[in-house]
């Protein structure tokens, strides 16, 4: 033990300094020590020194290069692994994608299949895809041929509820430990994903952005909220720069299956692209990083984020 506060700062300033940690890092971990009155031993054979504070998570310091996670994978595909790694690592936000990302379906193919539309709404999102039709425009059209009342949103999420992709609640749940912020971003329905937001302990009014259904006082299809920036072309990276905005993050990370997650860097640093439900072929030629399988998110995280 230290026989006094002096000493203590001695011990752990000579600590940090036989780390290898730069003189800024240093210097910013010498405040925090003195501002909650311990300091972990720093030794340089840690792969990741993390101090015990109510601290962001950006002052995590990251001693091994992304260079080097990738080592602990066989032949990871992307454009810029090792930046996507180090970056999920020093990450202080990840915002995931939610259909065919955090849940293994469509959520707007499960509503249209309960209200026996399911063909004639995979034809519109086929035709506008093809046809370059603007998404506000899409979703429009989908929501008018679906027309769907609150009713009947709610008992089709009840006899059918959506599934989690396998490995997500797990991966949340180690991003939230290690003091990560995790976000659903998604052009599906706010009314479908509270409900997934729940079960992965995410805040469903601070930290999700999707689309709301308007609805009459006799719980009737009547809109969309046209405010909401998923509801638009461009929607995720103007959620993902309110979120940005709104909370000083700095660095975000987006993972999801489709072109409009990647459509999220920037304002995201680096974009995860996820195969697990669905392969994606010009997701899986941009993305940093390509996974099928959020385990290897997650190694990243138990390895060097705790
Ligand atoms: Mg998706």
């Amino acid at each position: 033990m230290f026989r006094s506060a002096s000493s203590f700062a001695i011990r752990s300033s000579r600590l940090l300094k036989s780390s290898l940690l730069t003189q800024k890092q240093c210097s910013s971990a010498f405040r925090l020590s003195t501002t909650v009155g311990t300091l972990k031993t720093l030794s340089p054979s840690l792969h990741l020194t993390t101090l015990s504070a109510p601290y962001h998570a950006t002052s995590r310091v990251a001693m091994v290069s992304g260079e080097e996670m990738v080592k602990d994978f066989s032949s990871p595909v992307g454009v810029d692994v090792a930046f996507a790694m180090q970056t999920l690592a020093e990450s202080d936000c990840v915002c995931f994608d939610v259909d065919s990302t955090v849940i293994n379906e469509e959520g707007i193919d499960v509503l249209a299949d309960y209200l026996g539309k399911g063909a004639e709404v995979a034809a519109l999102t086929k035709e506008a895809m093809e046809g370059g039709m603007k998404f506000q425009d899409a979703l429009a059209a989908r929501l008018e041929l679906l027309k769907p009342s609150k009713g009947s949103i709610e008992s089709c999420l009840r006899d059918t509820p959506l599934q989690l992709t396998a490995g997500v609640e797990e991966l949340i749940k180690q991003l939230k430990a290690s003091g990560k912020h995790v976000y659903l971003v998604s052009g599906g329905f706010r009314i479908m994903i509270e409900p997934v937001a729940k079960v992965l302990q995410i805040d469903p009014i601070k930290n999700v952005f999707a689309n709301t259904i308007l609805f009459d006082d006799k719980g009737e299809y009547l809109d969309f909220d046209a405010n909401e920036p998923t509801s638009q072309d461009m929607g995720k990276p103007k959620a993902l720069q309110i979120i940005q905005q709104s909370n000083g993050y700095k660095k975000m990370v987006m993972v999801g299956d489709g072109a409009t997650d990647a459509q999220a860097k920037p304002p995201a640093m680096a974009f995860i692209g996820f195969g697990g439900v669905a392969v994606r072929e010009k997701v899986k030629a941009t993305a940093d990083w390509f996974v099928t399988d959020f385990s290897d998110l997650n190694k990243i995280i138990k390895t060097y984020c705790h």
